[in-house]
């Protein structure tokens, strides 16, 4: 083994309070199987930094077969490179067998993996070393050794730890080529960290940053959720931004105003807020943010549609929507369809009449559609008084509910409006004018 550094365990804060039991459990019965285990990657970063991991990953020289020997609750996954999910109680331990061929792409990127024979790739076992060196940045490169407590820098990690920045191992422009979702992990992990992104690490990717669009769409959808739902989801929707990734992603956010980036950034704040408390979060009503002003462009061209029209424009207009997204980044059906369902929503929270109120209430998504609204008024003051009173209905009951939504002229709001502006008190001028046109959709060309 070459050059490395050892910080014995009075020098560094790494300790076992911070780690899961199972994690424990997983480096200790390694090391009293005979092989060497080592905690890696983010969790002794985060554990050096005084944070709490939330996934632990081992490194160990066991092959996965002798890994599954040694624990009985272990499965393993993966095709090309396998590795070991062990289960103890709620938590499954990743475990990686050393692997070598530090110039060669993540496990995952399918693109090479037809470009090239399987033999050359990174699906063979190598030393702690070579490990190392074949990971992204140099502050997940640190390892956590079980058997004496030490932590081990083969590139150094801990002097960019100290200066707080990421910093590709080797040459960034070559490691960027090998696996363009670094540029996503780079963005990501300096917002989460707060780190900034060295100067040579950065440099490439305005060149590079096109590359990304070569990516599976099911790996970028898996990027984007630890984006976004990871709890740093503004931070890293704005470093996209200033590393003009975002697009790359999302075309449709290219180009959008001030008041829909803000409704996004709301919902990412939200997502985030929720998150820090422990509550459950969707992808479905994030997509239904970042997705909204492509969504909101195919429906300019729709004015005065009469409800059931306009249900229909709409419902193709979301479906184009994702479609165009799909082809980046692939955001499962069941998160879609809910997505979708926030969107159709919206304009029944205009409508008068105590049925249809009290038929919106009872809804499943009503929720999710409700704190939408929430976010629109946020930006469109014309919805507040809307979203004002569908607060104030979830809070009153009978005749105090009734009240509320008791249309003001005779039965003239009887019928939902079909339109996405906050002109809630107008539908009988909105239906007397209203114009027999049918919706056209399914534009091809287009994709956003
Ligand atoms: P987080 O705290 O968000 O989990 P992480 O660094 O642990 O961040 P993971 O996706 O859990 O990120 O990856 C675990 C480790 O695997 C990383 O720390 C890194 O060492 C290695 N790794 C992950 N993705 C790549 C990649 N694309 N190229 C090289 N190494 C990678
Ligand atoms: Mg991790």
């Amino acid at each position: 083994m070459s050059e490395y550094q050892r910080i014995p365990r009075d020098q560094h804060g790494v300790s076992r309070k911070g780690i899961s039991s199972a994690a424990l459990r997983v480096l200790y019965g390694l090391h009293e199987a005979g092989f060497e285990s080592y905690l890696v990657g983010g969790a002794v970063r985060d554990l050096l930094l005084g944070g709490a991991p939330k996934d632990f990953d081992v490194a160990t020289n066991a092959t996965p077969e002798q890994v599954q020997e040694v624990f009985r609750r272990c499965r393993l996954i993966g095709r090309r490179f396998r590795i070991a999910h062990v289960r103890f109680g709620g938590e499954i331990i990743e475990v990686t067998t050393f692997r070598g061929g530090a110039s060669e792409e993540h496990e995952d990127s399918e693109h090479r993996q037809m470009e090239s024979g399987r033999i050359v790739r990174d699906n063979v076992f190598g030393t702690l070393e070579e490990d190392a060196l074949r990971r992204d940045f140099t502050v997940n490169a640190l390892y956590y050794s079980i058997a004496d407590f030490s932590v081990l820098d083969f590139a150094d990690g801990l002097a960019d730890l100290q200066a707080r920045q990421m910093q590709l191992i080797g040459d960034p422009e070559v490691r960027y080529r090998e696996d363009p979702v670094r540029m996503l992990r780079a963005a990501r992990l300096a917002a989460k960290l707060r780190f900034s992104i060295a100067p040579a690490s950065l440099q490439p990717i305005g060149k590079l940053a096109p590359l990304l669009d070569d990516i599976p769409p099911a790996r970028l959808f898996d990027e984007s959720l630890k984006l976004f739902m990871g709890g740093h989801g503004r931070l890293s929707f704005e470093k996209l931004e200033e590393l003009d990734l975002l697009r790359h992603l999302f075309p449709g956010l290219a180009k959008i105003s001030d008041d829909a980036r803000q409704l996004i950034v709301s919902a990412l704040e939200s997502t985030d807020a929720r998150v820090a408390q422990d509550k459950p979060v969707t992808p479905a009503f994030l997509f239904a943010a970042l997705l909204w002003p492509s969504f909101i462009k195919r429906m300019e061209r729709y004015t005065d549609l009469a409800p059931e029209e306009w249900l229909e424009a709409a419902s193709s207009a979301a479906e184009t929507v994702f479609s165009g997204t799909a082809k980046r980044v692939a955001l499962p059906r069941r998160f879609s369809g809910v997505s979708k369902e926030i969107w159709l929503l919206q304009p029944r929270f205009a409508a008068m009449g105590v049925g249809r109120a009290r038929r919106l209430l009872r809804h499943p998504r009503f929720r999710a559609a409700y704190d939408f609204l929430l976010l629109r008024a946020a930006v469109e003051p014309a919805l507040q008084a809307q979203a004002d009173r569908w607060t104030k209905a979830q809070t009153v009951e009978g005749a105090d509910f009734d009240r509320l939504f008791q249309p003001t002229r005779g039965a003239a709001a009887a019928e939902e409006p079909g339109s996405l502006d906050g002109d809630a008190e107008a539908p009988a001028k909105r239906r007397r004018r209203r114009r027999r046109r049918k919706p056209r959709v399914h534009a091809p060309s287009e994709s956003e």
